[in-house]
């Protein structure tokens, strides 16, 4: 048996709906600039050129409802997102195969310290310390696929206090689910447990304390993240 020097951290997992079983987390991927109109707000091409990919940290996917304004900003924004769970993995994985792999989805917020971001950017930097701090995911339940069918379209929502801030349509996303699945299965090992958030629509801004945020995702309901 194996002597951990000290107790090994919880392996962060999800609560998945209809079910008692939680969603074991191993890897957090997320894409850029994945909504055309997007993109653009940020100052930057809509043409599909490659999709690319930054990672969260496994512990930064949150299901308190709250989200716990981060430290060294002024600046959070808001990013609404289709969360996909997958069940298998595999390497280079065609992409005809890979909505096998989808476990189930969640409504995700990609919480962003926008001002420490653009400076990463312009200093050509990581963007860790923009995005992979704690409580950055905020997430809902994972809905299995076998109850959604596999989520192609549908209305992308946020509000903030009761007023609409972001509005898109899965149909919008530049580079499909199973797309970021084969891309992604390219450069990376994907294995069950692994949890790719899909992009945000236009109309990202910021939060402060005390802010409701409510995000709706066609077919996976709505959820409700207090900035505290
Ligand atoms: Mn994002």
């Amino acid at each position: 048996m194996t002597r951990y020097a000290f107790s090994p951290p919880a392996v962060p997992a999800l609560p998945v709906a209809g079910s008692d079983a939680v969603f074991p987390v191993r890897r957090v991927y997320c894409v850029g600039r994945n909504y055309a109109a997007h993109a653009i707000e940020m100052g930057h091409d809509p043409d599909r050129e490659a999709p690319f990919f930054f990672q969260k940290n496994p512990d930064n996917l949150n299901t308190t409802g709250t989200f716990p304004y981060p430290p060294r900003t002024s600046d959070v924004h808001h990013e609404a997102e289709l969360a996909v769970m997958l069940k298998t993995g595999g390497r280079n994985i065609p992409v005809e195969e890979a909505g096998d792999h989808v476990f189930g989805y969640a409504l995700a917020l990609d919480m962003t310290r926008r001002d420490l971001q653009g400076e990463m950017k312009k200093a050509g930097r990581p963007w860790a310390i923009g995005k992979a701090f704690e409580g950055s995911a905020p997430v809902g339940p994972v809905h299995p696929v076998e109850t959604t069918g596999p989520l192609t379209e549908g209305a992308v929502t946020l509000h903030v206090n009761g007023s609409l801030r972001q509005e898109g349509d899965l149909n919008q996303l530049i580079w499909k689910v199973p797309e970021m699945i084969a891309f992604l299965s390219e450069y990376f090992e994907l294995a069950p447990g692994d949890v790719i958030l899909s992009g945000t629509p236009a109309g990202v801004g910021p939060v402060v304390r005390g802010d409701v945020m409510e995000i709706a995702i066609a077919g996976l309901g709505s959820m409700r993240v207090t900035v505290i």
